[in-house]
């Protein structure tokens, strides 16, 4: 059964009296319901998508219809607030969006505004209480935040806000961003909320909502995503959605509008949209793993479809590193839409040769390796005849520690392939991120710490090569447009605010 959280929903006695005055939550905090994220999980993580709906009479259900195609992007907690002109309503819990919001839950949520939240959270920080979207109320009034990134000044700003008066209820990034809403001397809320932006260093992706009003903002450097769209409703009436990745308006029946852009927040009331910068003249620094790796193939990211990128960086790793082969494998799902450029651009016949489990549930919060051990095969499985006798090339997009790849050799050769290659279509990953993405620290990251040739013994294969990073750059920038950051291959990050610890040179491992 999933624990709920409810915050002003009417006729539900609100929860989070007993939650909210705990000042921080981790492993063992009692009464609150949490898992343990495993920093040892072979992927990397985003930690968020949001949503936002204006002006349609189901906003809790088409928020739910939001989250739920956004789902890949965090998968541990979700929530929804509505907002009716009156009242401002959340609820939020651990868990997927289907298993938190049942049809009796999503009953709960009036009103014709919504915000939404799905999380993927880290060790001792993934508590309900973290969970978003956050309420609070504000010397500037009600207001309830989704936030997709991280801030990277937030050390800073915390002690500041507490000097002046500020007192925390979570860990959370977002209610950093409230308390400078609610401490800012400007007259307006929406002054504010610019005032508290242009304060903030980092990668955000926001929504909020107040009792009658919908704000949606980007970072001014565009690190993350955010979308608007509309829809055009039976009586005329038209419905803005924002969404972090423009896949959740094909399930909304939304029309991609645009972009938000970075530095600009836009504002939506019964009076319409409008829109400010509060910030420019920031070189972009889009993250460049969405294209990668994060967002949804069937989403335009950036003005660009990942679908297309993802072709490109599979026709430039072939051009880059072709190798005589017999069939051109992906690593499923993520490696599948570069595979298919590959296999166009070497003329080698495209095979499902691994065939991925979608129903196995987080076998990496096991914490013995064993169980992880057995987590990989549960997730693929080779397919013996597609295998048998052929020389493989394998595409995946990223060798994080390099223990999940040299899995997937084995199990590729232990199928009879007669040589496995092992291709990724970006280069190698060897700094952390500090702008949402779950990484490893320097140390654990296999590229920071071997060389190519050190790596592909390591994982057994025949040969391994990583896509360029001009290559990577050629293959999602249309006239060198937009920016990208790619600290996380360069160690070269857009911002000054970096954890200098995780980013000391690696020490090389025996
Ligand atoms: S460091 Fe890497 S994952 Fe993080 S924002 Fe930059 S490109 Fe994206």
């Amino acid at each position: 059964m999933t624990r709920l959280l409810y915050q002003g929903v009417p006729g539900v006695a609100d929860s989070s009296a007993s939650i909210l005055f705990t000042s921080r939550v981790g492993p063992g905090a009692p009464g609150l319901d949490f898992e343990t994220g495993d920093r040892t999980d072979p992927k990397l993580h985003e930690e968020c998508g949001v949503v936002a709906i204006h002006n349609h009479a189901h906003a809790a259900h088409q928020a739910y219809l939001g989250l739920y195609a956004l789902q890949h992007r965090g998968q541990e907690s979700a929530g929804i607030a509505t907002a009716d002109g009156h009242h401002l309503a959340n609820i939020k819990g651990m868990g997927l969006v289907s298993e938190i919001f049942t049809d009796d839950v999503l009953q709960k949520l009036p009103g014709h505004m919504a915000i939404g939240h799905t999380r993927y959270s880290t060790t001792g920080d993934s508590a309900l209480l973290n969970a978003q979207p956050i309420r609070v109320d504000s010397t500037k009034g009600l207001i309830a935040i989704a936030h997709n990134g991280n801030l990277v000044n937030l050390g800073n700003l915390r002690e500041r806000l507490e000097r002046d008066g500020a007192y925390f209820q979570t860990t959370s990034d977002s209610e950093i961003i409230v308390q400078l809403i609610a401490h800012s001397a400007a007259d307006t809320l929406v002054d504010a909320i610019a005032d508290s932006l242009s304060q903030v260093e980092g990668a955000f992706s926001i929504v909020m909502m107040t009792r009658d009003r919908i704000f949606a903002a980007r970072d001014p450097r565009g690190f993350r995503p955010l979308s608007m769209g509309r829809m055009k409703n039976p009586d005329g009436h038209e419905t803005i959605v924002f969404a972090s990745e423009s896949c959740a308006f094909d399930l909304l029946r939304a029309e991609f509008i645009r972009d938000v852009l970075p530095g600009e927040l836009v504002m939506v009331s019964q009076d319409g949209v409008t829109s400010r910068q509060f910030a420019s003249g920031v070189p972009q620094s889009s993250c460049v793993f969405e294209h990668v790796y994060f967002a949804r193939p069937d989403s335009r990211i950036f003005g660009r479809w990942v679908q297309e990128s993802r072709d490109q960086m599979g026709r430039q790793l072939a051009r880059e590193s072709g190798v005589s082969a017999d069939v051109v494998v992906p690593v499923p799902d993520s490696g599948v839409t570069a595979a298919l450029g590959y296999a166009e651009q070497a003329h080698i016949p495209f095979r499902l040769g691994l065939i991925r489990n979608h129903y196995v549930g987080r076998t990496f919060i096991e914490p013995e390796q064993r169980v992880r051990d057995f987590g990989v095969r549960l997730k693929l499985n080779p397919v013996h005849n597609l295998l048998a006798g052929k020389r493989v090339i394998l595409i995946d997009d990223s060798i994080i520690r390099g223990t999940t790849s040299r899995k997937i050799v084995r199990m590729v050769r232990g199928a009879g392939a007669t040589e496995v290659h092992l291709r990724i279509s970006c280069p190698p990953t060897i700094s952390p991120c500090f702008y949402g993405v779950d990484t490893p620290s320097k140390r654990d990251l296999i590229a920071a710490n071997q060389s190519v040739d050190e790596i592909r013994r390591y994982i057994e294969a025949d040969s391994l090569a990583y896509l360029s990073l001009d290559g990577l750059l050629s293959c999602v920038q249309d006239d060198k447009k937009p920016g990208y950051c790619t600290a996380c291959y360069t160690g070269n990050y857009p911002t000054q605010w970096v954890d200098v610890e995780d980013i000391l040179p690696a020490t090389v491992s025996s």
